[in-house]
């Protein structure tokens, strides 16, 4: 028999490739295609639509950084808004913190069953935890109809802007996110990466409609190696903190969390972006 791979296409010429051991699942749900695989280097990986979602081997990368930089600039962040997320991993990074409440609004139900399923890893999160309420419903319109100032901190942890991820990238979304923060309030979305010109097309569509909705919007960056160009993004829009001016590392140290990727030295330094980008970012109006 021939070797099986997950093959996902970075440019009409470019494409990335993990053997694979074993298929453990598939499936088409309402929304999206639905896979699970086992692989020896990095182990479980799960995709959407032929996607890279997770891998077991670098979600820590991903988990850390979508998370720990909000409550390193506001450590009193108290009600947390997670859209998508469906894997578990963003809800279990910020379960480790004394937050009072944490609402996760998932488009697809079949996303966290398999994930529970086959992903223990990052799905634990849905064990009962009585700050938790996860509901099925689509993002966008739970932001339109939430109530305004609700949220310390909104995560935006999506798929690409293709599919039902296509509307957490609209002005609209934007805004009513904006709406239902607090003063102090801070977003933090899913940036894509500025390498290959489809995502970076994206990139910049994301950030000139948080430009226009924020007053500060920043772009910070991690080394993804499962993601387009292993060079990935994260957006830090806020109504009044600054990511790097309000970092606060010793209030965020008194958490004395562990953490595998995130540290205090790399705050600031993950804000500070290489040419390349910054003169695309200069044109982003
Ligand atoms: N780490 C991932 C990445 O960037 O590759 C994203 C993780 S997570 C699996 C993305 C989730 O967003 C999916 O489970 C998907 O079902 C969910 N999603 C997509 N569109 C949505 C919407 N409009 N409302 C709520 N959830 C949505």
């Amino acid at each position: 028999m021939g070797k099986k791979y997950i093959r996902e296409t970075y440019a009409n010429d470019v494409s990335f490739t993990i053997e694979v051991e074993q298929h453990l699942h598939s499936e088409k749900s309402r929304f999206q295609q639905i896979d699970f695989y086992q692989t020896e280097t990095f182990g479980t990986v799960f995709t959407l639509d032929d996607l890279i979602m997770v891998t077991e081997k670098d979600e820590f990368i991903y988990h850390d950084m979508i998370c720990h930089p909000a409550f390193a600039v506001n450590p009193n962040i108290k009600r947390v808004l997670i859209i998508g997320g469906g894997d578990g991993g963003t809800a279990r990074e910020v379960l480790r913190y004394p937050i009072e409440a944490l609402d996760m609004v998932e488009i697809d139900e079949r996303v966290v069953r398999l994930c529970q399923q086959f992903l223990p890893l990052t799905a634990s999160s849905f064990d009962s935890d009585n700050r938790f309420n996860l509901l099925f419903a689509n993002g966008l319109e739970f932001v339109a109809n939430a109530k305004t100032g609700a949220y310390d901190l909104i995560i935006v942890d999506s798929t690409d802007p293709i599919g039902p991820g296509e509307g957490l990238f609209t002005a609209e979304f934007y805004r009513n996110c904006y709406r239902c923060l607090n003063d102090s309030g801070i977003l933090i979305n899913q940036h894509e990466s500025p390498f290959y010109t489809r995502d970076c097309r994206e990139m910049v569509r994301a950030h000139s409609k948080l430009k226009k909705t924020f007053p500060i919007a920043r772009i910070y960056q991690f080394h993804m190696p499962t993601y387009p160009s292993g060079h990935w993004l994260f957006g830090f829009a806020a109504k009044s903190l600054d990511p790097v001016q309000d970092f606060k590392p010793a209030e965020w140290g008194s958490f004395n969390l562990q953490t595998k990727y995130y540290n205090l030295d790399l705050h600031p330094a993950a804000f500070m972006l290489p040419t390349y980008l910054k003169e695309i970012l200069k044109g982003v109006k």
